[in-house]
């Protein structure tokens, strides 16, 4: 396939050494100019003072600490009293977990799952019961909209993502008025660890692209799920989208 690579900015493919990491201004990307303009930006009293703090985070805790942990630090240096836990229900228990973890650290916390308001997803978005994960039942849509608004409303001073949906995330931070940080990326094929696949991706480990979607068998097997009928070896070690890789329990009980 012929690459596209038009832009004018490359650093993940530098052929310069990344030579800006010891100090060069003089690549024109990053050329000297574009410093003095950051330079103002930085000025801004809240900025540098969010900028200041992740850096003293990345100093005190690094290699030794875990995005979990970094997280809180991150949020008691800044004097944040409120935080927003915005989860999926794929992780509702782990949401727990961390939400009490977060009030013995000593925070308010308000937390909202994605399924808030219960809409049908035939309703908003259009879709065909065939279009539904487990085709044939109820099946409430992700609601990053309400999600954000809770959190806006709280107001939290600190929104913390977990496990949103690719592009559910997506609406759900165009939508936040507030500082937003991400505690964890969803993947449902790798555990929630999207750097797995790239890396065994460009180790040809695993295909460029997966399979292109659910066979007919594996919607049936996760109504099957849902209805309680499955038999043992239906949908063994899938994931709800069919993907391999770890089966999450929390999807095979859920809708997502
Ligand atoms: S700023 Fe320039 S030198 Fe640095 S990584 Fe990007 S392209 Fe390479």
């Amino acid at each position: 396939m012929a690459l596209k690579r038009d832009s004018k900015v490359y650093c993940a493919v530098c052929d310069l050494g990344q030579r800006c990491y010891e100090g060069d201004p003089d690549c024109r990307v990053s050329r000297r100019a574009l410093r003095e303009e950051v330079r103002e930006r930085y000025a801004e009293p809240g900025l540098k003072e969010m900028s200041r703090q992740a850096a003293f985070v990345e100093h005190y805790g690094y290699r030794i600490w875990d995005r979990a942990y970094e997280t809180v630090a991150f949020a008691k240096r800044m004097g944040y009293e409120h935080l927003g836990l915005a989860f999926c229900v794929t992780v509702r228990d782990e949401a727990e977990m961390y939400h009490r973890y977060l009030e013995e650290q000593g925070f308010r916390v308000t937390s909202v799952m994605c399924k808030t308001g219960s809409i049908a997803k035939e309703e908003l978005l259009g879709l065909a019961d065939e279009d539904k994960v487990r085709p044939g039942g109820f099946e409430p849509m992700c609601n990053p909209v309400a999600q954000a608004k809770l959190l806006n409303e709280a107001p939290v001073d600190l929104a913390i993502l977990m496990a949103l949906c690719v592009g559910h995330d997506t609406v759900m931070i165009q939508h936040l008025e507030v500082p937003v940080t991400v505690l964890v990326a969803k993947d449902r094929a790798f555990d929630h660890k999207p750097i797995e696949a790239i890396r065994l991706r460009a180790a040809g480990e695993i295909p460029q692209e997966p399979a292109a979607e659910r066979t007919p068998e594996q919607v049936a097997a996760h109504v099957a799920e849902r209805d309680g009928t499955a038999s043992s070896s239906a949908g063994a070690g899938r994931g709800s989208d069919g993907a391999a890789g770890g089966a999450d329990t929390a999807d095979e009980e859920t809708n997502e």
